[in-house]
């Protein structure tokens, strides 16, 4: 059994690792959500935390109906509270840059992040890694590609790693169509095999969300980024693979599903039961390479990971914009990376620091919304 603290616990992730809390009896001990205030609650109930820390507007709605023994806490001094509640691992499981506060806040309290987060590792990873050596905290993917380098990597001298090796799915638009402006939000939310939130969902259609995963994993294993490479495999159950320099290939094999990954960044190396089906070892498993014609936001990726400072944030600011604007209709599905592109040229040269990131991410947004207005007329 162990004390959990949950950033994020209504999300997509959040809801998981409950769920994988129930299997093994472990405690929360603190919750930390926006404004759905009925899921909150209906946690608080079953779970019984110290603290839950909420969006303010919904806090006195909230408070009124918490469980004896849960204090409730609001704002970014609430997520902070939660990240530093006493437990042994802190989930952050809070989508996009929001989540970066609180996520730096339990690494400077020493500690063990399960990283959902990969906003963090994307735009401060060296960051993050200098606060959890500082403070001896500990950082574990929860991403189901990272989650599997990281199980690959176990046992293994780095020096002999040639290259990390990410699979995507190829999202709902490998196949066609071939011209990609009219795609609708409701198409682009339909994922072939992994269930997710939107932003992540609409994120894996134009693959921008792998160009995230590529940053995530350069910054995350500390791997250059010509080590890493990405692999359309739409089945997704190889989720990751390490090719070390005598030729051998290890991979991480398993269903798709995040409570898995979820528990290994909690416990692994150890491998508790769970209560999923045996994979059946049927059908066949393709291997392709990802169409950087129709998908152009993953070498985006790339160029901003060899640009490094401040222009992973860049790139990451304006996706958060852009994919916005789509799913409210404002820009069409091929546009996404038109946006990206012109965002992250614009993106200056400059040293990585907590104050730069914060201004860095709102003069990008700024700038993705103008290219997202002159894109769209
Ligand atoms: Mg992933």
């Amino acid at each position: 059994m162990m004390r959990l603290a949950i950033l994020g616990s209504t999300g997509s992730i959040g809801t998981q690792t409950l769920e994988v809390a129930r299997w093994h009896g472990h405690r929360v001990v603190a919750l930390a959500a926006g404004r759905n205030s009925e899921s909150i609650l209906r946690q608080a109930h079953e779970f019984r935390p110290e603290l839950v820390a909420v969006d303010e507007a919904v806090a006195d709605e909230v408070r009124e109906r918490l469980p004896a023994g849960t204090r409730i806490v609001f704002g970014a001094e609430g997520l902070e509270a939660v990240a530093t509640a006493q437990a042994d691992v802190v989930v952050a499981a809070i989508p996009g840059i929001a989540g970066l506060a609180p996520t730096a806040a339990a690494l400077r309290a020493g500690r063990h992040v399960a990283l959902a987060n990969k906003e963090a590792m994307v735009v401060a990873g060296p960051l993050m890694w200098e606060l959890a050596r500082e403070h001896g905290g500990r950082i574990t993917p929860v991403d189901s590609e990272h989650s599997a380098l990281q199980q690959c990597l176990v046992g293994e001298d780095r020096s002999t790693v040639a290259a990390l090796v990410l699979t995507a799915s190829g999202g709902p638009f490998r196949e066609g169509p071939k011209d990609l402006s009219r795609v609708t939000p409701a198409q682009a939310l339909d994922h072939p095999t992994w269930s997710m939130g939107p932003k992540v969902t609409i994120d894996s259609a134009t693959l921008f969300n792998k160009g995230l995963e590529v940053l995530e994993a350069h910054f995350l294993f500390e791997m250059p980024l010509e080590q890493i490479e990405v692999v359309v495999h739409p089945q997704s159950i190889v989720h990751g693979l390490v090719r070390f320099k005598d030729g051998t290939l290890k991979a991480v094999v398993g269903p798709h599903d995040m409570r898995l990954p979820i528990q290994y960044a909690l416990v692994g190396p150890e491998r508790p039961h769970t209560p999923l089906a045996a994979l059946p070892l049927r059908g066949s498993w393709t291997f392709e390479e990802p169409d950087h014609q129709r998908f152009p936001s993953l070498n985006l990726a790339y160029r901003a990971g060899r640009a490094g400072g401040l222009a992973p944030t860049f790139l990451n600011a304006a996706d958060e914009v852009a994919v916005e604007a789509f799913l409210n209709g404002g820009l069409s599905f091929d546009a996404i990376p038109l946006v990206l592109e012109q965002v992250l040229g614009e993106a200056p040269a400059a040293a990585l620091t907590w104050d730069a990131i914060a201004a860095a991410d709102a003069e990008a947004r700024r700038l993705a919304q103008h290219h997202a207005r002159l894109v769209a007329s």
